[in-house]
């Protein structure tokens, strides 16, 4: 893999007056955000940023250290996403400077908290949700598993990032339990569709960028805008009932087998905490048309390792560098059409699956649709989930100077439906 060098001083790592567990991947150089409750405060909500197992109370302590911000004291980080790149960089300078300098110390530290004290929410109201399928192999895979016979990747999949409008109001925060959906199911070998339990309900491990500042209805957002417009990344497991997908999906693609529920990690990882994490996508075999074409400017691959575990028996290891489009490429071309995005719109990268076994982001790729089933530790097998299944999704990046960038996790249990 060819790794790009970006323009950015390598710093060492941060220091900081905490004393933070030593392979903690919530360092002073990550500083993600999120938005938690306390049991006391159960009705209030407030941005937190987390540090190595605390979480920094943010509005307390711009207020603890006299600089109040309305950014930061609100129960959503929907503001601060809207204030822009130029803010976003002060307001991650400022936290900096109170977690770093000793200075700080004495107003700061009663702003700290547990983080396992806390309650963790939707960190964003999201707005428009929009879903890729951006993993080459991932797209292979289910073309010879959907469309056995044909090619594997159909005509336009390496000229065009392809992607669908996904269902925001049901975007969820890790933990929230996934109810299994009923609807349409029709085996090739059944007569006629019958309604009912998902008997195919699966995961598919993503990574999601949140987007900030807005961009203008009518004017696309260049591939060298990306930066000015995505505020952070966070972990995305995209729920699929694959009989009811199979079913509906021709000819507008994902519908009802998709939008029951897609759950998101707590923390959002500022786009600044992956400097270190940037690489080269794999090389372009096609030549991109110009508006997506990345191979003078920066590049946005990222070097994310993955984590897929079913049960707490870890099943998957995904590379997210492996993926063939990057975030920038999808944002220029969500936008092409002169649509435009607003702060809290989120989209998501597609099944991250490598070219290996052992590192496909999804069961049906995992199982090869049932014909090789996972084993667990306690002597069963999955080719889908089960009721009671729970599947975490973790995910760290390497920071600076042998440091590794946490996201957490993305979590869920899946309950019988009613
Ligand atoms: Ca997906």
């Amino acid at each position: 893999m060819t790794f790009w060098s970006p323009a950015v001083p390598t710093s060492t790592p941060t220091s900081t007056w905490l004393d933070l567990p030593e392979d903690t991947g919530f360092g002073p150089d990550n500083l993600p955000y999120g938005v938690f409750t306390t049991s006391d405060r159960p009705e209030q909500r407030r941005i937190g940023v987390a540090i190595g197992d605390q979480v920094l109370d943010a509005g307390a302590a711009a207020r603890a250290t006299g600089v109040p911000s309305a950014l930061l004291d609100a129960p959503s980080l929907n503001p601060l996403l809207a204030a822009g790149r130029e803010t976003w960089t002060a307001v991650r300078a400022q936290l900096r400077s109170w977690l770093g300098d000793p200075a700080h110390r004495a107003a700061v530290e009663p702003c700290l908290l547990s983080r396992a004290e806390v309650r963790l929410h939707l960190p964003f109201t999201v707005g428009d949700y929009v879903d890729f399928y951006a993993s080459e192999h991932h797209a292979a895979n289910l073309g010879r598993l959907f469309r056995p016979g044909s090619d594997p990747l159909t005509p336009n999949w390496k000229h065009l990032p392809i992607g669908y409008h996904g269902r925001s109001g049901t975007v969820v925060v890790s933990g929230t339990p996934i109810v299994r959906p009923q609807g349409q199911r029709k085996a090739p070998t059944d007569a006629v569709p019958s309604f009912g339990p998902t008997q195919r309900l699966d995961i598919e491990a993503e990574v999601g960028f949140v987007v900030g500042a807005p961009s203008e209805l009518g004017t696309p957002v260049p591939l060298a805008d990306f930066r000015e417009h995505v505020f952070g990344v966070c972990l995305v497991n995209d729920w699929s009932a694959r009989d009811i997908q199979a079913w509906e999906y021709v000819p507008l693609g994902p519908f009802l087998g998709k939008s029951f529920a897609t759950s998101v990690s707590p923390w959002v990882v500022p786009l600044d905490a992956l400097e270190h994490a940037r690489v080269s996508p794999p090389p372009r075999d096609v030549e991109p048309l110009p508006y997506l074409d990345d191979r003078a400017g920066e590049p946005w691959g990222l070097d994310l390792a993955l984590e897929v575990r079913l049960n707490g028996e870890p099943i998957s290891h995904p590379p997210f560098a492996a993926m063939y489009w990057t975030a920038a490429q999808q944002l220029a071309h969500m936008t092409a059409n002169g649509a435009s995005v607003r702060p809290g719109d989120l989209f998501a990268s597609g099944t991250v699956s490598g070219p290996d076994h052992g590192t496909e982001g999804a069961l049906i790729e995992l199982t090869w649709n049932g014909a090789r089933p996972v084993k667990l530790p306690d002597g069963s097998s999955r080719s889908f989930l089960d009721d009671g299944d729970e599947v975490t999704i973790t995910a760290t990046a390497p920071g600076p100077h042998g440091t590794r960038i946490a996201f957490g996790e993305v979590t869920g249990r899946v309950v019988a439906g009613g």
